[in-house]
């Protein structure tokens, strides 16, 4: 039985070990399509699961990686074909399902998303689940009616994956962007990708106050805690926050003064599960609204052989924008 190379997570009575390994295809798990992966990326929630930090991981044993961009060699379901280029994000790759940092993937077809024709392999995930879900995020706040007319919109974590995507696409769009960063120094990177204003991170990341000054007609907070609190007090009437991350902790400590007394929406954003009407429009969306050479100055390439020495690194806020994987 013919064997493919990937990063695989075990579990043993010491613990969790993680090792690039030949990997059996006759241990693949249910799926109609094959894929040869191209590329793939490095996101937080790789982070996690490969230090174990997180029960991201949820049987064994596992490929890490919750995406991919490649080519089909093989289908049995009727949207594809060998040779059509795709992407998969999430669906619990890397989860409960074998993931990403592989040569080869099986996955269901309709997870699959068709490569949009001006995007490259390399680029979809330059992009990757960071830069959808950011997309998902502009496309929330502009749903909720906050229009670059309404005011300036606030990117916490602005320095990380979802934070710099987040920053070029809404700077394209034509919003001001206030970029919250724990990396002061490096105003230059933010504001190459169109920030208008970068701010301490500090600012928002002490107790919040259930009302504070009217700053921001939107967010896009890829931190959680008390930065979202903070966002939210901050928050002008009428205005919308977007919350797509945890970088700085699960738990939300705020009031329900911004809902009730400035008519404040808090939107949800998940990108694992999300319906694939909404992921093909995010990346036909990706295709206009990103600028590729923003994307390409946030981008840094690594090896398949060199996941699992990286990752560990994104935790701790030490990642600047995207890194991806080339695997083949
Ligand atoms: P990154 O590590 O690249 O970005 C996170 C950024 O948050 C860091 O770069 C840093 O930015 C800031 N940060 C880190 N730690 C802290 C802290 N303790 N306090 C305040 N700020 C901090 O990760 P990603 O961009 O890949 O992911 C960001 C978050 O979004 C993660 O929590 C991830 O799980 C989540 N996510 C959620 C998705 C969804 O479907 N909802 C999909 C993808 C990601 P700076 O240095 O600029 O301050």
């Amino acid at each position: 039985m013919p064997t493919f190379k990937a990063i695989v997570i075990d579990k043993t009575d010491s613990g969790q070990s993680v090792a690039l390994k030949d990997f059996d295809e006759k241990d693949f798990m249910d799926g109609d399509v094959t894929v040869r992966v191209e590329y793939s990326t490095i996101n937080y929630k790789d982070g996690l699961a490969i230090t174990g930090k997180a029960p991201v991981v949820r049987r064994f044993p596992m490929i890490a990686g919750v995406d991919f961009s490649g080519t089909v060699e093989q289908s049995s379901h009727p949207g594809w074909k060998p040779g059509d280029k795709v992407i998969c994000n999430g669906w619990g790759m890397g989860e409960t399902h074998l993931g990403a940092y592989a040569e080869k993937a099986r996955v269901k077809g309709d997870w699959l998303v068709q490569l949009p024709a001006t995007i490259s392999a390399r680029d979809a995930m330059a992009i990757g689940t960071a830069g959808y879900t950011a997309m998902l995020s502009v496309m929330a706040l502009e749903n909720a009616g906050v229009t670059p007319d309404k005011g300036p919109v606030v990117v916490t974590g602005a320095a990380g994956g979802v934070g710099s995507v987040a920053v070029a696409i809404l700077a394209t769009l034509g919003y001001q962007v206030v970029a919250s960063t724990g990396r002061v120094q490096e105003a230059d990177y933010l504001k190459g990708l169109g920030a208008a204003e970068i701010i301490d991170r500090k600012e928002l990341s002490g107790p919040a106050k259930p009302l504070a000054r009217e700053r921001f007609a939107g967010g896009i907070d890829s931190v959680g805690s008390t930065t979202l609190a903070n966002v939210l007090s901050m928050t002008r009437y009428g205005g919308s926050v977007a919350a797509c991350g945890l970088a700085a902790g699960m738990d939300l400590p705020a009031s329900v003064a911004p809902f009730i007394l400035r008519g404040v929406s808090l939107l949800g954003i998940d990108s694992v599960m999300c319906p694939l009407p909404k992921r093909q429009e995010a990346w036909k969306r990706l295709e206009t609204d990103l600028d590729r050479q923003k994307l390409a100055a946030m981008t840094t390439e690594i090896g398949l052989a060199q996941v699992i020495e990286t990752a560990p690194s994104i935790l701790g806020g030490g990642v600047r924008g995207r890194i991806v994987v080339n695997i083949q």
